[in-house]
């Protein structure tokens, strides 16, 4: 056991697949904490911000994960972004690892204990071009899931795709037939002059949230569409700290905010924008299409957060090949077992992650180098992807 004069001794970076950055932290003494900071395309520039975050943090007392975090916020003057607060994500996640490891107590123990007894959890159907939904939703429903989340569209420009709106009120409609709540993701693809066309013609079928109907770079066109339909609002994996949440809180735009807790600066972070979130009586449904420390970290912090509803989880995601799933890596997979639509809180130290330590050096030898695919349109015009 380290005494509290302990010291941060060495931060290493491990790119392992399919499109995963984990952190692992350890101390002078010897213990270790394992941290999630994958930003899925953008790896290399994470590790490069990981690298420099060594200069203030190596020698740096690790029970201090506040004082770390300012540090890495606000000593670079250059603050915010996603690869710079991913970077911070990574570390924070691998700090309250660690502390809850050396108290031997899970890190929701640490953020004032449970609210609630179970985290609700939603899987993916129908990948990035959605066919064949409903025995996939069948097959969900089988695995115990209650929920599950699809992409609403292709990829579309600004003024086409009345045909692939109307194909998705087909696949949305076979979902809810199946018996089963869905989420859909329009993942930003949709531009403003579709998108209240888009909201309008699910909103009958009552699905569970539109996601990223429109990219969230624009508050006001979000604003735009919270008004014309009953379908709540979400939006949040491109927003990575309070003062990116603080406009769409304030001008009352959005319904469930989505951080991603490998993007969004963490454990620490995150429980601040939930509860800001809070005060404007909006749901928190963390993004998880990644790795199992970033789902741990999710978990912890949806255990103790009064207005968390639903986590994601990538089990069987269409960017994990059933070889480099979740489990992968992890030798307590039992950990992220579902039953009735959800996972249990993670009782073991930490983030409860036994992580396969040998197997992540092994992978990160040959690191991956994942990028998202280039869609064009009709006439060879880049789309969102
Ligand atoms: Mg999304």
């Amino acid at each position: 056991m380290s005494s509290a004069a302990d010291r941060i001794g060495r931060i290493e970076c491990f790119p392992v697949l399919p499109r995963w950055l984990f952190v692992r932290i350890e101390t002078e003494q010897g213990a270790v904490g394992w941290g999630e900071a994958t930003l899925e395309g953008h790896g290399e520039a994470v590790a490069g911000a990981i690298d420099a975050a060594r200069d203030r943090l190596i020698g740096h007392d690790p029970d201090r994960i506040e004082d770390a975090w300012q540090l890495l916020h606000r000593l670079g003057f250059y603050r915010g972004g996603p690869v710079l607060m991913s970077a911070i994500a990574g570390i924070d996640q691998a700090l309250w690892d660690l502390r809850g490891r050396k108290l031997g107590v899970p890190v929701y123990q640490l953020l004032g204990g449970r609210v609630r007894n179970r985290i609700s959890v939603y899987a993916w159907i129908g990948g990035d071009r959605p066919a064949d939904i409903a025995d996939a939703a069948k097959q969900r429903a089988a695995q115990g899931f209650t929920a599950v989340k699809m992409n609403g569209t292709e990829d579309i420009g600004w003024l086409e795709g009345m045909r692939q709106i109307d194909a998705l009120v087909e696949r949305v409609g076979q979902v809810r037939e199946a018996g089963i709540d869905v989420g859909i993701d329009f993942h930003g693809r949709v531009h403003r002059p579709l998108a209240r066309a888009a909201l309008k013609a699910i909103e009958p079928l009552r699905p569970l949230f539109a996601e990223e109907v429109v990219l969230s770079d624009n508050v006001d066109v979000v604003a735009q569409l919270a008004g014309c339909s009953a379908v709540p609002i979400a939006l949040g994996e491109r927003l990575y700290s309070r003062w990116d949440y603080r406009p769409f809180l304030e001008k009352g735009v959005v319904d469930i905010i989505q951080p991603d807790l490998a993007h969004a600066g963490g454990i620490s972070e995150a429980r601040r924008i939930a509860a800001m979130a809070e005060v404007y009586d909006v749901a928190f449904a963390p993004h998880c299409p990644i790795g199992p420390l970033a789902l741990a970290a999710c978990l912890h912090v949806g255990a103790a957060t009064p207005n968390f509803v639903i986590q994601e989880v990538s089990l069987g995601i269409h960017y994990n090949r059933p070889a480099e799933d979740l489990t992968t890596l992890v030798r307590n997979p039992a950990m992220f077992g579902i039953e009735s639509g959800a996972m249990a809180i993670p009782e073991g130290p930490g983030l409860g992650v036994e992580v396969d330590e040998a197997a992540v050096r092994e992978m990160a030898k040959s690191p991956h180098r994942w990028r998202n695919p280039a869609w064009r349109g009709r006439d060879g015009e880049l789309r969102e992807w």
